[in-house]
């Protein structure tokens, strides 16, 4: 649709479609309305929307993933967390506690985490622990604790949700919904998170394959989200030194295949300290539209991921790379932009 168009265009449209037998999705992102046309040959054959008031083009797209594909898209797309900017124009880092375990320890990882650069804050209140009998998050309480952080420190917040039943809940304090790793394929929750309104995180399965990582997205933006960022966290090999392998071609190929942003996760790519300035150097040197870490006040008592976490010389080195490395591949950072 184009930019004019008003809501009464697209029922028009979508009307057209439906007489006609074919199935319409329609998804709103901050810079386009998009309807996806669903339907056999023979339906689509007979399905003629171009010259209706309020639409811009049509195009038939051949990729499986049909609103999430770069196919048609001159351009990648921005999306807005909170007016933070995530696109190719920019460069965003978010940074915070792995998990929220406190308010202090909380606001304390904010201020590390807008000293060094981030213009998001992330933070776990519900944590997809390995073991049962491991710290499983704060839960509502955590959410709380961002919301008020976000009001003190003015950082918008990206948080994780495990479970459907939690989605409006984390939807009411957060900025960003996170869809971890292990949900990938939680097509239910992708769906409940599609229809909530916020823009969503949605992190690579353990050994998702890029379709599958995009087919995933494509659960999102059917129930009418299209603003959905991809995160690179690394993935399954056989070398137990490092805890994921950071694959760096994720960039520049998810980018050739969606119009999505995307960012990387060198923290839980490495899951140690050493290796995540020089993952996050290469994912920004590959292109990536933003980066995010973990940062926690005191590392050596986190509850969750103390051994990826960031603090004092580390941290210091990365609001370096993130202040020289985006500027030099031509991207604007998002804290410049937020003075
Ligand atoms: C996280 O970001 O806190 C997290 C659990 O990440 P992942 O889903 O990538 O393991
Ligand atoms: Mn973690």
């Amino acid at each position: 649709m184009s930019q004019a168009a008003t809501d009464a265009d697209l029922a028009e449209v979508v009307a057209q479609i439906e007489l006609h037998g074919g199935q319409a999705f329609v998804s709103r992102g901050v810079t386009r309305t998009i309807v996806g046309v669903v339907g056999t040959e023979a339906v689509l054959e007979t399905i003629d929307v171009s010259g209706m008031p309020g639409v811009a083009d049509t195009k038939r797209i051949t990729a499986p993933y049909k609103l999430v594909s770069a196919e048609n898209h001159a351009r990648r797309s921005t999306v807005r967390v909170g007016g933070v900017p995530i696109g190719p124009d920019t460069f965003t880092l978010i940074a915070g506690p792995c998990a929220v375990e406190s308010p202090e320890q909380t606001v304390e990882a904010a201020g590390l985490a807008k000293r060094a650069g981030a213009t998001l804050l992330r933070g776990g209140a519900y944590k997809p622990r390995s073991s049962p009998y491991a710290f499983q998050g704060l839960a509502l309480d955590g959410l709380r604790i961002l919301s008020e952080v976000r009001d003190e420190v003015g950082l918008p917040v990206v948080t994780e949700v495990l479970d459907v039943k939690d989605v409006d809940d984390v939807a009411e304090h957060a900025d960003m919904l996170q869809i971890g790793t292990r949900n990938m394929q939680n097509f239910g929750l992708l769906q409940a998170v599609g229809a909530v309104g916020k823009p969503v995180l949605l992190k690579r399965g353990l050994s998702a394959t890029y379709e599958e990582w995009l087919m995933a997205a494509e659960y999102i933006a059917q129930r009418g989200n299209l603003d959905i960022v991809l995160c690179e966290r690394g993935i399954r090999s056989y070398e137990p030194a490092i805890r994921n392998l950071f694959d760096v071609s994720a960039v520049p190929m998810m980018q050739q295949l969606s119009h999505l942003p995307v960012i990387v996760d060198p923290s839980h790519a490495a899951g140690r300290r050493d290796l995540v300035v020089p993952l996050a150097r290469a994912g920004i040197a590959a292109g990536a539209d933003g980066v995010m870490v973990d940062v926690h006040p005191h590392p050596e008592q986190a509850l969750v991921d103390g051994a990826q976490a960031l603090s004092g010389a580390a941290l210091d080195e990365l609001a370096q790379v993130v202040i020289t490395l985006p500027a030099m591949l031509g991207r604007t950072s998002a804290a410049h932009l937020a003075g």
